[in-house]
């Protein structure tokens, strides 16, 4: 299948090499030419186990793998990997259903593309004879970096370096990452948001040219981030079904907390795959960029950088809209450069009305600040005694607004413990100033076990202490494979 990049549509990949390189050499995003149809019928869909479903899904949009390819990466990068046996678990309730996609061993959805992301790069990389090492960079506004460095941690052939903003993340996020064990990673906090992290990233993969290392990425900039994701929506509307909220055939409305793009974007591949998605709905916090820009067709970086209690969600901005944008614009390369050439060099771009309502055909948007997502989990957890962490409330406070009686699916995104002191202040109870007592407190109080893995974090040494300034990335990450 080819791909094309979203900045120069003469330049083609086919599926293995666009895993392979992550971002198009001159700075563009992979996207599949077509978007191929999943024309399973109602028995099969309501049939498949998650892994099934998954591979199915990957053999689509990755064929160039091979199908027994795609089966192993799936099946063996998720064994064992996830706290319960149900891998995602789907909670339905009178109006509204929780998709959990965070019981894997990171404790956010990030888990679910990046159990498997290393073992498709490993396999594009003997397909196509590549003899380099794999050297994934990453900047993470919180869970990425966790989830990335977790599974490339030891993989043979791979190297991993992650930045993080240091004031940007949640203290349990931080801790995860800085206590990352393994003989190839790296992890470093970077002085600024992630806004800076991400463009430091991104510079050096366009500076650093070092022979016998080849950078990728392990960010949704990579189609093999995002293909993963695309499965939960059909497993999602597969229990919809099955739970006799709809019938096969209608419309299930989702809402997706929403940073960088990613996830929901995923959710608009599944739709145009042919599953009835109805309205997707872009839930911002109050980095809102993305509610106005759906809401007008200005999209507009020129304003304050907030920090919230979905940091997650700190971004402004979201990398894979030009994908979207892409699409939006019949492939052409040319409006989707000039496009992100004035959003380098003025903050901001307007895209023609015709594209607007290409969007808003499929998208609604709305956010919710920080005071609003608190609201919603004490009321949820005192109406329904469900627990929400601070993001996925963020999603449902939108979903309130914006589908009214409508039945709905939020994507929870996170597990409530990764971000307990904000739950705990939120259910109106006093908050530890240590982040781990506040678990204990989060678990005394709701009864729901914390993640194992969460809780083991206290016993872990800190073992990654760098911090620099951002303009300073490509030389550190140089110094990395010069060692
Ligand atoms: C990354 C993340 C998001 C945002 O997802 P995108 O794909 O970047 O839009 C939302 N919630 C949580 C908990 C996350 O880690």
């Amino acid at each position: 299948m080819r791909y094309l990049s979203t900045r120069n549509n003469k330049i083609t990949a086919d599926s293995r090499l666009a895993v392979l390189q992550g971002l198009s050499e001159e700075g563009g995003l992979f996207v599949p030419e077509t978007i191929p149809s999943a024309d399973f019928g109602k028995d099969e869909l309501l049939s498949f186990s998650y892994n099934d479903l998954c591979t199915k899904v990957l053999d689509l949009l990755l064929p160039d793998f091979g199908k027994d390819v795609i089966k192993d990466c799936v099946y063996s990068g998720y064994e064992g990997k996830f706290e319960t046996e149900d891998r995602v678990q789907f909670k339905q309730f009178d109006d509204c259903a929780f998709l959990e996609l965070y019981h894997g061993p990171t404790s956010a959805f990030k888990d679910m593309a990046l159990c498997i992301l290393p073992r498709l790069l490993t396999a594009s990389s003997n397909l196509l004879g590549n003899k380099d090492t794999i050297h994934i960079l990453t900047a993470t506004s919180g869970d990425t970096g966790k989830a990335a460095l977790e599974a490339f941690a030891d993989v043979p052939g791979c190297r991993i370096t992650v930045f993080y903003p240091q004031k940007g993340v949640s203290d349990i996020q931080k801790l995860q990452m800085q206590t990352q064990e393994g003989s190839n990673v790296k992890v470093c906090a970077v002085e600024g948001n992630f806004d800076d992290a991400q463009s430091g990233v991104k510079r050096a993969f366009g500076e650093i040219k070092e022979p016998g290392t080849s950078l990728c990425s392990a960010n949704s900039i990579n189609i093999g981030r995002l293909v993963p994701q695309i499965s939960y929506y059909f497993w999602a509307y597969a229990q919809s079904v099955k739970s006799g909220k709809i019938l096969y055939g209608e419309p299930l409305n989702f809402a997706v907390p929403t940073g960088n793009f990613g996830d929901i974007l995923a959710g608009w591949f599944a739709k145009k795959m042919g599953l009835p998605v109805g309205r997707l709905l872009c839930a911002s916090n109050e980095n809102n960029v993305l509610t106005d820009f759906i809401k007008t067709g200005v999209y507009n970086k020129k304003r304050e950088f907030l920090t919230t209690t979905s940091p997650s969600m700190d971004i402004l901005i979201s990398s894979n809209l030009e994908r979207l944008l892409f699409y939006a614009y019949d492939c052409d390369d040319e409006a989707v450069n000039t496009l992100m050439t004035e959003l380098a060099e003025n903050g901001e771009y307007k895209v023609s009305d015709k594209v607007l309502s290409y969007i808003q055909k499929d998208f609604d948007a709305e956010f919710a600040d920080s005071s609003r997502a608190a609201e919603v989990i004490k009321d949820v957890w005192e109406n329904i005694n469900y627990l929400m962490d601070t993001h996925t409330a963020v999603a449902y406070a939108c979903a309130k607004k914006v589908f009214g009686g409508e039945n709905f699916v939020v994507l929870s995104t996170a597990s409530p413990y990764k971000f307990a002191p904000a739950v705990l202040d939120a259910l109106g109870q006093d908050v530890p100033e240590d982040c781990f007592e506040a678990m204990a407190k989060l678990e005394e109080y709701t009864n729901i076990p914390r993640p194992t893995r969460l809780a083991e974090l206290q016993k872990k040494e800190i073992v990654h202490k760098d911090v620099i300034d951002p303009a300073e990335l490509t030389e550190y990450v140089k110094g990395i494979i010069r060692q």
